[in-house]
């Protein structure tokens, strides 16, 4: 595991106001957390670098690039003034620098990983996935994102996933990506029908950008369970179709406990199942972090995610029924999704004659955009009053406590590949699950039902080829038999087939 990371980025901070959320805090409890846990000891730690101006106009204009670099040399009065005119920014003097020097740092990390088939983290900032290519946005002034992304394809990378699980849409990446087919985003978000910031049209299910999938949240309190769901029914699916060489995570903590602006309840052990998801594919993974505002959260949840890069493993969290906001939201992206991404899902789904319900005919976008004549830069974030503070430390403690005393270590799974027998699932009484499978099922049955019941499980997913017509029929009627069944009812395949 390559880790990045530079205590010059705390120079990037807010002059004309006493609080802001995006603050320097938040990188120094996260790298005194892994520091204390010994958690670097072992990872091969990159030195930092600033981008040059020629990487950064992979994905930005040299206009944009230049004005950003002369707005830092003027008077703090001048440059709130600038940040007027631009939405929910803040700059000081050292800005333009940093923004180099985090996009430097994720370019490395990035790169190093693929080239070493490997995982890396870099704990940057400022953030970069709001950033547009010619316009600053959301905190946010390079694309760090999709500046890495850009060089691992010319570095040879045929295609990347980009996993963005902050809990903001990530609009900006959206629109740095487009047009290339060799970049795929997956981006999980707070949405509300449009009613959440960036409260844009485009960060609905149905948009005009091909290589963008999104996983709009309309209720807030969405929490491991809603999280691991989507990997199993959208993440890894899509993963297994595209078959990247590269996966990026946009790796924000704002859908942690606690957090202000996410408002849902991921846990640490939440990001690190996520992580070793992901990992598990054996596919290289660079890991940028993004937002996170609630610091008691943000701290363990790096610590969980560098644990998960380093093998450790979680138990497995228990999981609920969807919210039926979420339920219509899977149902959604599944359907919406196009010809060649999510194919056997999408066919099960259909077969189940719950593809839409009636609720779903209602307009998916309710929101509107108000674009001031000013921007504010003042006063936009309160922070939480002590008690506030104190009942979400007690929640977050609670939520990890119950989880190492609840938690199980995974099934014991023993899987044969069969071209005789098509797909069949039983628990033995030791508690052993047999999985028997055909080979061209077998992509499909691990991203949805091996890796759920065991996220220890790695698999590879070279081999995939589509499960005919006939052998998803089978696969169908077997799963629908089991959702009776109390060991298997909980996957999520399962679920959203019955539910
Ligand atoms: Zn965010």
């Amino acid at each position: 595991m390559f880790f990045v990371s530079d205590e010059k980025m705390l120079d990037h901070c807010i002059r004309w106001d006493s609080y802001h959320i995006e603050s320097p805090d938040r990188m120094t409890v996260i790298l005194d957390r892994l520091k204390s846990c010994d958690l670097l000891d072992n990872a091969n730690i990159l030195p930092s670098r600033s981008a040059s101006v020629e990487e950064i106009e992979i994905v930005h204009t040299r206009d944009y690039i230049d004005q950003i670099k002369t707005i830092c040399t003027k008077s703090i009065d001048e440059i709130e003034d600038y940040c007027k005119t631009v939405e929910d920014v803040y700059m000081n003097e050292n800005t333009y620098d940093l923004a180099l020097l985090s996009a430097g740092c994720s370019i490395d990390a990035t790169l190093s990983a693929f080239k070493e088939k490997s995982s890396s983290f870099a704990v940057v900032r400022p953030p970069g996935h709001h950033a547009f290519p010619s316009v600053p946005c959301g905190f946010c002034w390079f694309n760090n994102v999709a500046i890495a992304a850009k060089h691992a394809r010319s570095s040879g990378a045929q295609r990347i996933l980009i996993v963005d699980w902050d809990v903001h849409a990530g609009q900006g990446t959206q629109e740095c990506i487009q047009g290339d087919n060799g970049i795929k985003l997956i981006s999980i978000h707070r949405f509300e029908h449009g009613n959440f910031w960036p409260n844009l049209e485009q960060s609905s299910v149905d948009h005009k950008f091909p290589n963008t999938i999104n996983v709009p949240l309309n209720s807030i309190g969405e929490d491991d369970s809603s999280f691991i769901s989507i990997f199993h029914l959208v993440v890894l699916p899509t993963l297994i179709d595209y078959q990247p060489d590269l996966i990026i995570v946009s790796c924000g903590f704002d859908a942690a406990i606690g957090d202000p602006e996410g408002e849902m309840k991921v846990s640490p052990h939440g990001y690190g199942r996520m992580t070793r998801l992901l990992m598990n594919t054996g596919i290289p993974i660079s890991l940028i972090l993004e937002g996170g505002y609630f610091l008691p959260s943000i701290s363990r949840d790096a610590e969980f995610v560098v644990r998960a890069l380093q093998g450790e493993t979680f138990p497995i969290l228990p999981t609920t029924p969807f919210s039926s906001t979420l339920n219509e939201t899977l149902r959604r992206v599944i359907s919406s999704s196009s010809p060649s991404t999510l194919q056997s899902i999408k066919y099960l789904l259909e077969k189940s004659g719950k593809t839409r319900e009636p609720n779903t005919t209602s307009p998916e976008y309710k929101g509107s955009r108000i674009v001031p004549d000013q921007y504010p830069t003042r006063e936009i974030y309160q922070e939480k009053t002590p008690e506030e503070h104190a009942r979400f430390v007690i929640e977050l403690e609670d939520v990890m406590k119950r989880y190492e005393e609840e938690g199980t270590k995974g099934s014991k799974i023993k899987l044969t590949i069969s071209e005789e027998s098509q797909f069949s699932i039983k628990e033995t009484v030791e508690g052993e699950i047999e999985i028997f499978t055909s080979s061209s099922l077998h992509p499909l049955v691990h991203s949805t039902i091996i890796s759920y019941l065991n996220p220890e499980t790695s698999f590879s997913p070279s081999f995939f080829t589509s499960p005919s017509t006939q052998q998803l029929d089978i696969f169908f009627e077997v799963i629908l038999s089991l959702s009776s069944h109390s060991s298997f009812s909980h996957i999520p395949l399962i679920r959203i087939l019955t539910q």
